[in-house]
């Protein structure tokens, strides 16, 4: 039996277990879903940091927004990306993932074997958090929320010109702009795309409270105001307001009547979700990678063994073997039953027409559109937990 360090290559230095990814040697998990004494954090939405661990690490930038997640007594350090630390048997870095503020992928060294953990990430450009930057690694293991060959992200330069464009539209017409966006990550990016000049822009609590933390970490938001009784008369009709989905239907959200209702996520791709949310506008814009993000990462990576997780693993995984030759294999975690990733748009894609592709284009993936029914199984969630 080949050995690497004193450790068997038969058990996986890093694994799935119903607490979530575990190191052993390293005596930590990554991304815990139950209580563990040591949490390693990707970042900082609720399907990864969870509330009750004995201690925390996290790329020190997401330090803020993973306290506003776990509450303010929890232990939370952070670490430098790129730094290296010795835990247990292992040295550990985080390095950016490009997701949202201090998104982290987690690489492991044992006894030179290299493991790179993805946490949830994207290649895309965004101002408002680091840039995600490939790890070279001999086992990656990779979400897959957007896994499909039909899921190809727009510009995003061209999606806020869009949602600049439907701003001035609404504005022509004296109704006050809504764009639902998850109130940790998409809103941030979404606010740093928008155009100030064209009007004043108003933040839900929610999001008002996340971005101090991003200001503090010099990312170029614009000015905002709160969204609330007292600013009404600047907002209504002129303004742009970014709020979570769950805002839509409530009290807060009808003192800016007339409006008009947008959503920025990647399930916008999918048809069907805008009009089951009788929302006006959808905007495509994610902050998962894509199909061609995903096999990219792969390849610069340089690893021979691939664990898929969330979303669409099955294609994936054959795909890669298929097509690449690659050792993968479907890794189940907690986040894969999950609400993450559905988010607001709240649709199983089982039901679905895909906005302007045909279904001939899953083909190489292997996969035909009744073989996502498994991604059905997933609640239609309105969960903060949820990311997109
Ligand atoms: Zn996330
Ligand atoms: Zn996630």
């Amino acid at each position: 039996m080949q050995l690497v360090g004193n450790r068997s290559t038969s058990s996986p230095l890093i694994r799935p277990t119903k607490h979530g990814l575990f190191c052993e040697a390293g005596g930590f998990y990554i991304d815990p879903c139950r209580k563990v004494d040591r949490a390693l954090v990707t970042h900082g939405h609720s399907d990864h940091a969870r509330y009750g661990m004995g201690a925390y690490l996290t790329a020190t930038p997401g330090v803020g927004v993973v306290r506003e997640r776990v509450g303010k007594d929890a232990v939370i350090e952070g670490m430098a990306f790129g730094e290296q630390r010795r835990i247990g048997e292992v040295a550990v870095s985080f390095h950016p993932a490009g997701h949202l503020l201090g998104s982290a992928q987690i690489r492991v060294e044992h006894g030179g074997e290299v493991w790179v953990v993805t946490g949830d990430y994207k290649t895309q450009l965004d101002v408002s958090c680091e840039a995600f930057v490939p790890v070279r690694c001999h086992s990656l293991i990779t979400e897959a929320t957007f896994g499909l060959p039909v899921y190809r992200w727009p510009e995003p330069a061209q999606v806020f010109s869009q949602i600049n464009q439907w701003w001035q539209d609404n504005q022509a017409e004296g109704r006050t702009s809504i764009l639902f966006a998850y109130a940790l990550g998409k809103a941030q990016r979404v606010l740093c795309g928008l155009d100030s000049s064209i009007g004043p822009i108003g933040v839900h609590g929610a999001v008002a409270k996340l971005n101090p933390h991003y200001r503090a970490a010099g990312r170029p938001l614009p000015e905002t105001i709160p969204a609330n009784a007292e600013t009404k008369s600047i907002l209504q009709g002129r303004g742009l307001i970014v709020a979570p989905g769950s805002a839509q239907n409530t009290p807060w959200i009808r003192r800016f009547a007339p409006y008009a209702l947008g959503f920025a996520s990647g399930w916008m791709m999918v048809r069907g979700n805008r009009r089951r949310r009788a929302l006006d506008r959808g905007f495509i814009l994610s902050d998962h990678v894509d199909w061609s993000g995903i096999l990219q990462t792969i390849e610069a990576s340089g690893a021979s063994r691939v664990g898929v997780t969330h979303g669409y693993a099955p294609p994936l995984v054959r795909w890669l073997k298929e097509e690449r030759g690659i050792d993968a294999y479907e890794l189940s975690t907690p986040y894969a039953s999950d609400p993450a990733s559905l988010d607001y748009a709240g649709t199983s894609p089982a039901s679905l027409d895909y906005a302007g592709t045909s279904p001939a284009s899953l083909d190489y993936a292997g996969t035909s559109p009744a073989s996502l029914d498994y991604a059905g199984t997933r609640t239609e969630s309105e969960s903060e937990g949820s990311d997109q």
